[in-house]
């Protein structure tokens, strides 16, 4: 194999023409912060998941700390969500000074698993933050149904997943709460965003007024006077831009064929890898279609007889921007230091020792994908 000239990326933004005048004509309009286009983009993409209501937030991690407000959780509350995700998914919890708690993973989804939710639930849990994880949609109704036996709510990170379906019904109306982010790796991109859908009017009105100081206008000025305007939450500014939703709004036009294509490419990965010995191939649950947001194999090490890192290592060699999603969240030095013990959820850690994500996204080519699996075929051999 020749060496290809170009990095291949994980994963990478898709951007035409369109994107860009879009962009362009708001740029001349006369809003750049939270003007139309953010309420264009939030009615957008309530109507694409069939949620009553959302609201857009400056990034994805804004959206879950949000959500994590409009939930009620505060000092003493415990959130139990999986290790392995982005650490913005548990880090949103501690900034409502809540305690996340960490249920183990399923071996077969990779998702979170009902069951070991079930283990770790007390008196102090409040909510649920399942995520879907590489675009693969939870088990909701079991997650749903867990929540409803405790009166907890679910806020379901479906950072990976717009677009994907559970049940015949997409990602972003049956948890209380949905997050979906925009960052230019995920499913569309609005430069960075995030966005909260809740069929919920209560949740809703918190959520809007969290991503603006918690400053309310209403009813007030009617008896005080225009100018006048109440704090009634520490809240943030957390705002999406009209540029951002003019990106989002234009890009949200192309996503059923970005998903289409990521759909076609995660067959041809699976056409080309399911005979190759030691590794194992990412397996879909019933009832669901995976936004394929990620592409990540398992290396048996005993039958591969190489390191993931020295497989790792020789990829990139080649320009392959293979990656490694996620290293379990507790093992970080900022949850290490709260108290968090290595060991905690088994199968996680041992999942994470032999993952690795394969490139990715909507514009790469089957020649690209072909690269990838010769190359990895030759650093097994
Ligand atoms: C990207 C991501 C987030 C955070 O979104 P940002 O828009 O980057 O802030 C949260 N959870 C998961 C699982 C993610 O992949």
């Amino acid at each position: 194999m020749n060496k290809r000239n170009d990095f291949l990326a994980y994963g990478r933004q898709s951007i035409d023409e369109v994107d860009m005048k879009a962009v362009y004509d708001t740029l001349r309009s006369d809003f750049l912060t939270q003007g139309p286009k953010v309420e264009e983009f939030e009615n957008a993409i309530a109507n694409y998941v069939g949620a009553n209501y959302a609201v857009a937030f400056s990034n994805g991690t804004a959206a879950l700390h949000g959500a994590c407000f409009a939930a009620g959780i505060s000092k003493g509350d415990e959130v139990i969500t999986t290790p392995i995700t982005f650490a913005a998914t548990s880090n949103a919890v501690l900034y409502c000074g809540g305690t996340p708690v960490f249920a183990d993973i399923d071996p077969v989804t990779y998702n979170i698993d009902p069951r070991k939710i079930d283990q770790v639930i007390s008196s102090k849990t409040k909510a649920i933050i399942p995520v879907d994880f590489t675009g693969q949609p939870v088990d909701l109704d079991e997650i749903l149904s867990i929540a409803k036996r405790h009166n907890l709510i679910v806020i379901e990170d479906g950072a990976h997943s717009l677009g994907a379906e559970y049940k015949g019904r997409r990602v972003g109306s049956q948890a209380h709460m949905t997050m979906f982010s925009f960052h230019p790796v995920k499913p569309i991109t609005t430069g960075e965003g995030g966005i909260i859908t809740t069929n919920s009017k209560e949740f809703h009105e918190k959520l809007k007024l969290f991503r603006s100081h918690g400053i309310s206008k209403t009813p007030y000025s009617i008896e005080q006077g225009d100018w006048y305007y109440e704090m009634t939450d520490l809240g943030f500014n957390y705002r999406m831009n009209d540029i951002q939703a003019a990106l989002g709004l234009s890009q949200l036009d192309k996503l059923d064929g970005f998903l289409e294509r990521r759909r076609e490419l995660a067959t041809l990965y699976g056409e080309l890898l399911c005979d190759v010995d030691g590794i194992r191939l990412p397996w879909q649950l019933e009832g669901t279609v995976s936004g394929w947001h990620l592409y990540m194999i398992q290396l048996n090490e005993k039958i591969v007889r190489k390191s993931r890192r020295d497989i790792f290592d020789e990829m990139r060699a080649m320009n392959i921007g293979v990656h490694v999603h996620y290293i379990p969240v507790y093992w970080h030095p900022v949850y290490q230091e709260r108290g968090y013990q290595r060991g905690l959820c088994n199968f996680a850690e041992r999942w994470y020792e032999h993952a690795l994500t394969l490139p990715l996204f909507p514009q790469m080519t089957d020649e690209d994908v072909g690269y990838v699996v010769e190359t990895l075929k030759q650093a097994i051999d």
